[in-house]
């Protein structure tokens, strides 16, 4: 990819030009045709020149904008610092000065997308089956209407629907509400540790990255959590378990894992509490 021709940016000067004064004219409330001629008294071609400074600097101010957005764009597709700083014509220094934070956004994305790959079918599966004995509202409705576009988007315009889904998961996952039948606990437990794997898939929500030294809530217990649960058996308190304490916990109706401290662990807590039934 290589920059623009002079031809080309001659004809955006002009193009910004022709914009500009569109919008003096709207902003003045001028007839079609009027530029600041000869013709006119100083005091109006004044008033002319000072709503084309507006306008050009508004025009300034969108492009800046636009530009930012852009560059995040192009980072969460891959572009790093030197890429996006060829393209803005400036340092890849210049470019980190400019719009930080656009380092490891395209990993991010991947490892979001990657997640969403293996795992959108049984999300989807088990959350319209929560959904199916969670009665009806508008906060239901709502979801529904969430799932089908994440059903219908193109692949690359899903990001956007999957972060609003894992956030209403959540909520409906944590919602123990009135007893549900066995089914349907099943289906809430399920959903609420799907989407605890998909945070810690998607943001290293790991102890070691976090810094917390960490220790399972239960009895004394010396083992490193590798989970943190929601549970009626400790006064529905938030606590951090181990893998045999999180599975004997489970086991309890209306306990859910609210979070997962290494990738793919809360599914397999989840089974293995569900297995030994
Ligand atoms: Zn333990």
């Amino acid at each position: 990819m290589r920059g623009m021709s002079d031809a080309q940016r001659a004809e955006l000067a002009a193009a910004v030009e022709r914009l500009a004064w569109q919008a003096v004219r709207e902003m003045l409330g001028l007839e079609e045709a009027a530029e600041p001629g000869p013709d006119l008294p100083d005091a109006d071609q004044r008033q002319i020149w000072l709503a084309a400074l507006t306008s050009l600097l508004a025009i300034r101010d969108s492009a800046e904008q636009l530009a930012a957005s852009a560059a995040l764009s192009a980072a969460q597709r891959g572009a790093d610092y030197p890429a996006i700083g060829d393209a803005a014509g400036m340092t890849r220094q210049g470019a980190r000065r400019k719009w930080p934070g656009l380092a490891g956004l395209s990993d991010a994305r991947q490892r979001k997308l990657a997640w969403w790959d293996a795992r959108r079918d049984q999300f989807l599966q088990c959350a319209r089956a929560v959904l199916a004995t969670a009665g009806e509202g508008p906060r239901t409705d709502e979801i529904r209407k969430r799932l089908d576009e994440i059903e219908q988007a193109a692949p690359d315009h899903r990001v956007d629907a999957y972060d609003m889904a894992l956030v209403d998961a959540h909520a409906i996952a944590a919602d123990t509400g009135p007893p549900a039948d066995p089914a349907g606990e099943v289906a809430r437990g399920l959903l609420a540790a799907l989407t605890a794997d998909a945070y810690a898939a998607m943001n290293n929500h790991s102890p070691l990255v976090l810094g917390e030294k960490l220790a399972c809530g239960t009895d004394d217990c010396a083992v490193e959590p590798i989970v943190k649960l929601w549970c009626p058996d400790f006064g529905y308190r938030v606590v951090h378990a181990c893998r045999e304490h999180a599975v004997a916990a489970l086991k309890q109706p209306a306990t859910r894992i609210v979070a997962a401290y290494q990738p793919d662990v809360a599914l397999l807590v989840f089974a293995e509490a569900q297995d030994d039934d």
